[in-house]
């Protein structure tokens, strides 16, 4: 009876030590590679001059919950980066923005080797608070359009251009809003968007007003930019944009 209580609270440390050890932020020898760059950080890009510096490490000012009002309770970690809290919800800047714009975001997925099709890493790039540009642990997969870098559910993207979990990312999303005459859309919202540096979608059109769990609203009024809570720590930092 001694000897089974004592194997029993043995199995229980281990079962400890696992969990412990499971940083998401880590990669273990599981994991394989398909190229070394794959492993390397994307370049970061300053902000050019003139852009609004949306997020530059310090604090949430310029952001706000998915309800318009209360504040932003997301974590900030060291190295200028905000991580997703699983329940808190989407975030969007305060700002709404219309016309065409330049957006530059740096992303990174945890890597959660458990986890399977949208349940790694999800969250998500919504221009104008309605159409997402999915930010997904797609790494390695034939990508649909729900994988990282597609226009949800609209265009997958050209090419697969993840880099592995836990290695930072890049979006630059060249946006130009739809075009309304008399209460007519008369041109679609298009998006052309760079991601690591790779063209993966050019002059695209988005033909809805919304992607899954977007804002919404009228598409012919300004929206802001959200990040998407779909329940992993996602990280972003660097967040930029330009207006045309
Ligand atoms: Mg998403």
């Amino acid at each position: 009876m001694r000897a089974l209580l004592a194997l029993a609270l043995f199995a229980g440390s281990l079962a400890t030590a696992v969990a412990a050890d499971n940083d998401p932020w880590k990669l273990d020898d599981q994991f394989k590679a398909l190229k070394p760059e794959d492993l390397k950080d994307a370049e970061g890009t300053k902000p050019p001059e003139g852009a609004i510096v949306l997020f530059d490490g310090k604090d949430f000012s310029k952001w706000v919950k998915r309800d318009g009002k209360s504040e932003v309770k997301w974590n900030l970690r060291d190295g200028g980066v905000m991580e997703g809290v699983k329940g808190h919800g989407d975030i969007m800047t305060k700002e709404k923005f219309d016309g065409s714009f330049k957006l530059h975001v740096e992303f990174r997925v945890p890597y959660e080797p458990a986890g399977k099709g949208q349940g790694r890493g999800n969250s998500g790039v919504y221009v104008q608070g309605r159409y997402e540009v999915q930010v997904l642990d797609s790494y390695g997969l034939k990508s649909g359009k729900n994988d990282c870098g597609a226009i949800y559910n609209l265009h997958a993207p050209k090419v697969n251009a993840c880099k592995a979990p836990t290695v930072w990312q890049s979006y630059d999303i060249e946006f130009t809003a739809p075009k309304f005459e008399n209460g007519k859309k008369t041109e679609p919202a298009r998006m052309t968007v760079s991601h690591n540096g790779m063209v993966i979608h050019e002059k695209a059109d988005i033909t809805i007003d919304n992607t899954t769990a977007g804002l919404g609203g009228d598409p012919a009024t300004p929206g802001p930019i959200l990040l998407q809570d779909h329940g992993h720590p996602v990280q972003y930092r660097n967040i930029w944009l330009l207006k045309k």
